[in-house]
């Protein structure tokens, strides 16, 4: 079996061009770079040690999570963060005796519409808000925590980077894509360079068939033995394999028929008939499904935005109604939802719930303009010339200044 962790490595760590780039692609440019004094000390690769790994983990994290943050991208809500951290702490707690040299896990959640998880290793963990989003409740997210803290416990990382180290090509790489795909990688040491290089390229491709086997069952154990039930696990695949007509992002172009998750649906399904089911012994172990989703559903509606923003109108308007139905008097969802609506949909059936959408946004927060503007333009497209009117007229009331006020007058003066 191979990673789930594979599932949007572009968004995450802009590595479209490498992701493009076949293996044998890799190999040549290394060849290449053979020629050109950029060989790396493949020594220091094949020694990686422990230490090495905690220290080179904690530089390349570093060096992620100031670029994300440079960019906005980290989800910054400290309440959700101390959520997930809890969650992902009382794993670690059972990890840390199968690897006692990883002295803490740290979790942290990358704001992108892709679905993924990844670990520099030492401990330093990352979910993407898009995953968040996905996930119906906390004993799903469990696992998937657990997942990633198992390549962990199980030095995953480590023995990558020194099979990679064994490869040539593929430490070369880290100077290939240093110069040209990871700007601030240059900034950094040659062995943080490869834990960067090493996770980006599990990220998209998983850290090997073995290694996600184990992963995979040892996650299944560590959310079990954390009081999770595991019947829960088989649905993340499936909701994985859920799509919502988009079409779909570049790493789901080449995974999303991929058999890879439907096989793991099925492997999961199997390990947890046979082996949790009698352990479970008719005992009934967390889910919290309803917790999880109060503590979640802004991370819906957000990534419903980030989808939006991104023009795949199915997944924001999958999304939006999501977070509607656990926060059903959400202003934001219910202004993006009829925009959505507004702005696909050419039927008046559809702008009629573009402008129910509208007012539910307006009676949950009175001095929306933009609804009002949003509002004013579904009218107008419906043929309502006296109902835009008042829309528009009560958008300029609560921005005076607005720049489409000679616009709006033009159109209504010459009525
Ligand atoms: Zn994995």
């Amino acid at each position: 079996m191979e990673s789930w962790d594979y599932m949007g490595c572009e968004g995450v760590f802009k590595l479209r061009k490498l992701r493009v780039c076949s293996l044998v692609l890799l190999l040549i440019l290394a060849f290449l770079c053979f020629s050109c004094a950029q060989i790396v000390d493949i020594q220091k690769g094949l020694s990686f040690s422990d230490e090495d790994e905690i220290r080179e983990a904690e530089k390349a994290a570093k060096m992620f999570e100031m670029e994300k943050s440079l960019e906005g991208k980290l989800y910054v809500d400290p309440f959700l963060e101390e959520y997930i951290s809890g969650i992902g702490q009382k794993i670690a707690e059972i990890a840390k005796k199968d690897r006692p040299i990883i002295p803490f896990y740290t979790f942290k959640i990358v704001h992108d519409p892709h679905i993924n998880a990844f670990t520099f290793g030492g401990g330093y963990i990352y979910v993407t808000s898009g995953l968040i989003a996905t996930l119906d409740n906390e004993a799903q997210l469990a696992y998937i925590l657990s997942h990633e803290i198992a390549h962990v416990s199980k030095a995953h990382i480590k023995e990558g980077v020194k099979a990679r180290a064994a490869m040539l090509g593929a430490l070369n790489l880290a100077y290939i894509a240093s110069s040209f795909l990871v700007p601030g990688l240059a900034r950094l040491g040659e062995l943080t360079r490869m834990v960067f290089i090493y996770t980006a390229l599990a990220a998209v491709n998983g850290h090997g068939r073995k290694q996600e086997s184990e992963a995979d069952r040892v996650g299944i154990e560590y959310a079990f033995r954390s009081g999770y039930d595991p019947r829960e696990i088989p649905k993340v695949f499936e909701l994985i394999l859920k799509t919502y007509g988009d079409p779909p992002p570049l790493e789901q172009f080449f995974y999303s028929n991929h058999p890879t998750n439907r096989k793991r649906l099925e492997e999961t399904e199997r390990i947890v008939e046979t082996e949790y089911l009698e352990r479970l012994g008719g005992r009934e172990l967390r889910v919290n499904k309803e917790s999880y989703q109060k503590r979640t559903w802004k991370v819906v509606r957000d990534v419903a935005i980030l989808n939006y923003e991104s023009k795949r109108y199915g997944t924001a308007k999958a999304l939006l109604k999501k977070a509607l139905r656990i926060e059903p008097n959400d202003a934001i969802s219910h202004y993006y939802l009829a925009t959505v609506y507004r702005e696909t949909g050419g039927s008046n059936e559809e702008l009629d719930i573009a402008i129910a959408e509208y007012k539910k946004a307006i009676e949950s927060k009175p001095d929306f303009g933009d609804a009002y503007f949003g509002l004013g333009l579904a009218y107008y497209r419906k043929g309502l010339k006296k109902e835009a009117k008042e829309a528009f007229e009560n958008y300029l009331r609560l921005n005076p200044d607005a720049e489409e006020r000679g616009e709006i007058e033009r159109q209504f003066n010459q009525q």
